[in-house]
């Protein structure tokens, strides 16, 4: 936001913001000779915690996809604290209201902090190992069998942070997603991106295999939220056909 672009109207250069242009494109400067830098007409509002798209456009009197066209945000989800979003037509920072239990359910998924449900199965398969103790240790994650070479997907958009071989882990990919969760892929038979690239939701990150210490081809998946392995069932879809506890033997 704020870019300057030169934009060539009737033949005359003309300087404004990307923004005003796409919200204010009636207010032209196709006669204008002068170059001037415009007034932003709106305010950047500084994006605080447990605050999301939908009720930062319900205090302004906006919708969440203007306030998402106006910033150029594709994913309405992904705002984070500390996010200026602008927000056209308003003179003032005015509070957003963060708890509000009668609030209808917007339309669109608004989860600036990843909530239940809102990632993908990573593969198709059977789960054959639950999160929890193991034995004498700690099982952080679960182990879902697949063949050899199944696609892996990203569950979520985010910055590949990790991918290489770890003992015991074989081959493994970590991504980090907003509000502080982190995806681990282990035991690949292949990893297929870099540390460093953006993946987008469901993008194939790897395939499944037999790396490290296994006894068949399966994923390990993790799901961390700030450093502290989660059970990754409480944050994937239900599953379809088979309840997660018919599925799930904690102690295999
Ligand atoms: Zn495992």
């Amino acid at each position: 936001m704020g870019e300057i672009r030169l934009v060539r109207i009737g033949g005359k250069r003309c300087v404004r913001p990307l923004l005003v242009f796409v919200f204010f494109s009636v207010a032209g400067c196709a006669s204008q000779t002068t170059i001037s830098k415009p007034r932003p007409q709106g305010i950047y509002h500084v994006v605080t915690p447990g605050e999301t798209l939908f009720r930062i456009g319900k205090a302004y009197g906006l919708t969440y996809q203007e306030l998402a066209r106006v910033n150029g945000i594709k994913d309405a989800g992904q705002i984070r604290v500390g996010q200026r979003i602008f927000i056209p037509g308003a003179t003032r920072p005015l509070p957003v209201e963060t708890i509000t239990p009668a609030e209808p359910a917007p339309a669109a998924p608004v989860l600036p902090e990843p909530g239940f449900e809102t990632f993908l199965w990573p593969v198709n398969g059977t789960i054959n190992s639950g999160f929890g103790p193991r034995g004498s240790s700690f099982h952080d994650g679960i182990d879902i069998a697949a063949p050899e070479g199944t696609p892996i997907l990203a569950i979520e958009a985010g910055e590949v942070i990790y991918s290489d071989q770890l003992r015991g882990y074989g081959n493994m990919v970590i991504v980090r997603h907003a509000g502080g969760i982190v995806s681990v892929y282990a035991h690949n038979e292949a990893n297929l991106v870099r540390e460093g690239q953006t993946v987008a939701r469901g993008e194939v990150v790897a395939r499944v295999g037999s790396t490290g210490r296994v006894s068949g081809p399966h994923l390990h998946f993790e799901i961390r939220r700030n450093n502290t392995a989660e059970d990754p069932l409480r944050y994937l879809p239900q599953l379809c056909c088979v309840t997660a506890s018919d599925n799930v033997s904690p102690k295999n």
